[in-house]
């Protein structure tokens, strides 16, 4: 299998399969932010003969068991998490709007973004076909999840854990991977602007607690090795060992999400195999920190109240990062997450339970900027919950649409696919300028750009609150923000 980025002349006469994250979410006509268009899927712009979606090891394995056995690749089509093109239609097949529909109609690309989310369930999910121009772009229905053994099996081989010899310089990004391990895949939060869940699925697939303690015999033999595991989790850390408890439901499951808009009754959310799994690490003698760096969901934690004790106590290496994301109840529900009653609780309990500890320890919150449904005054609202929890953001990112996306699709069409509910995006440089400052209230950078919010939003009431803290320069700061015009309002 080969990237997506290499043309197919270089490989003439061989057929050409492309793969990963990228392939997986541009496998349909999709929108591309950096054109600012519908694209068509990558399977026609790449020129490949087969793409592979999903972590794909078993449709990979299975082409090419196929391919040695002397099957011609042509007929191969019929396997899961893969996408091909033909002349004529399958039958039995779900139809989407075409890709000359999707890229010129926003109610055609909303249409097919809702039929594709109802067919991704792996149990029951069926075959999706999309023409574009004369062809017939075919998805197969996802492959089945990964038992333990299978996960295990994997896990166990050799590999290198280094960046690819193409990079040359130092990538910062690898100190924080190199002695991490993953527990689990998958994700079942269903966050809107999350992509994981297009690629590694809704189901949460966990390798056995034998298979990650290898893991860290294996970490531990590294002459680098000091002693310090960077990480423990997967896409979201508190989801090790979780399952649907009910088979039946699974199968005909269409829910985007198993914790939005509440926790699904079918949902196992004990925390006892990612208890054990952390004590068991923990008493490697090679080990002297064990730190959980992936995101964390504190919706889950009311439930969990083991593990946690235990990371508040054994896993947090001076900060621990969260990912709010916002805390306005309108924003929240778009970007399908916790509003912010939740997460109080939680950073109560997590200040509580590090104070009864004697630890030094806070919460470093993570923030979107200018997503889909944040208006000015939602960033208002978060700005002074920020203050009045005493919560300092340090990096914002600003909302950029990765392909296939449920906030993507938002961004694109201006309306909810599921519900049709038309929602503010936030396109305006100012607007998405003003909403990052109002995140960042605390800097004397932002000053500017938070007067001139306030003004906007006419709540020049708060502009002692915000920005009390800065009382140099703050008279000159209103009276240039008073200079600027009132921006008209977009959508
Ligand atoms: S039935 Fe509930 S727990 Fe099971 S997959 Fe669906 S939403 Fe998740």
């Amino acid at each position: 299998m080969r990237s997506s980025l290499i043309p197919q002349g270089a490989f003439k006469g061989l057929p050409t399969v492309v793969g990963g994250i990228e392939a997986s979410l541009r496998r349909l006509a999709h929108y591309d932010y950096w054109d600012n268009k519908v694209r068509r899927s990558v399977l026609v712009d790449s020129k490949a003969d087969l793409l592979l979606f999903g972590m794909a090891e078993t449709a990979l394995v299975a082409l090419a068991k196929r391919m040695l056995a002397g099957e011609a690749f042509d007929n191969i089509t019929g396997l899961r998490g893969t996408a091909y093109l033909a002349k004529t239609a399958p039958d039995n097949a779900v139809i989407l709007p075409s890709f000359e529909a999707v890229s010129s109609s926003t109610d055609a690309y909303n249409k097919a973004f809702k039929i594709a989310s109802d067919e991704k369930n792996p149990f029951s999910g069926k075959t999706l076909l999309q023409e574009h121009g004369k062809r017939q772009l075919v998805i197969n229905p996802p492959a089945a999840p990964l038992d333990e053994e299978q996960l295990d099996r994997i896990y166990a081989l050799p590999f290198t854990k280094l960046p690819h010899p193409s990079y040359k310089a130092a990538i910062p990004a690898y100190a924080q991977i190199k002695f991490s391990i993953t527990s689990h895949r998958g994700c079942c939060g269903g966050c809107a602007f999350c992509a994981i869940t297009h690629h590694q699925g809704k189901t949460i697939q966990s390798r056995s607690e034998q298979s990650v303690q290898e893991e860290l015999e294996r970490l531990s033999l590294h002459p680098d090795f000091r002693g310090t595991v960077t990480d423990v989790g997967g896409p979201t850390a508190n989801m090790y060992g979780m399952r649907c408890s009910n088979p039946e439901a699974q199968a005909s499951c269409r829910r985007e999400s198993c914790l939005y808009p509440h926790i699904c009754k079918h949902l196992d959310t004990r925390d006892d195999r990612a208890v054990d799994l952390l004590r068991r690490l923990r008493k490697n003698p090679a080990v002297k920190h064990l730190f959980v760096a992936s995101g964390i969901r504190f919706d889950l934690l009311n439930r969990q109240p083991d593990y946690f004790a235990d990371l508040v106590k054994h896993h947090v290496g001076g900060l621990l990062k969260v990912a709010p994301e916002s805390t306005s109840p309108k924003v929240t529900n778009v970007m399908r997450k916790p509003g912010p009653k939740v997460f109080e609780q939680f950073l109560q309990k997590f200040r509580e339970q590090s104070l009864n500890l004697g630890k030094k320890q806070a919460v470093v919150p993570y923030f979107i900027s200018s997503h889909p449904g944040c208006t000015l005054k939602d960033m208002i609202e978060v700005a002074l919950f920020l203050k009045e929890h005493n919560l300092r953001v340090e990096q914002v990112q600003e909302f950029t649409p990765t392909p296939g996306s449920l906030a993507t699709c938002i961004y694109h069409t201006g309306r909810d696919p599921f519900s049709g509910e038309l929602i503010h995006v936030p396109l305006n440089p100012n607007e998405r300028r003003q909403q990052k400052a109002l995140l960042l209230w605390h800097l004397p950078e932002s000053r500017k750009d938070v007067l001139a919010a306030l003004r906007q939003c006419d709540r020049e009431d708060l502009i002692t609150t915000l920005l009390g803290h800065q009382k140099q320069g703050i008279k000159q700061a209103t009276s240039q923000a008073r200079k600027q015009p009132k921006r008209p309002r977009k959508r």
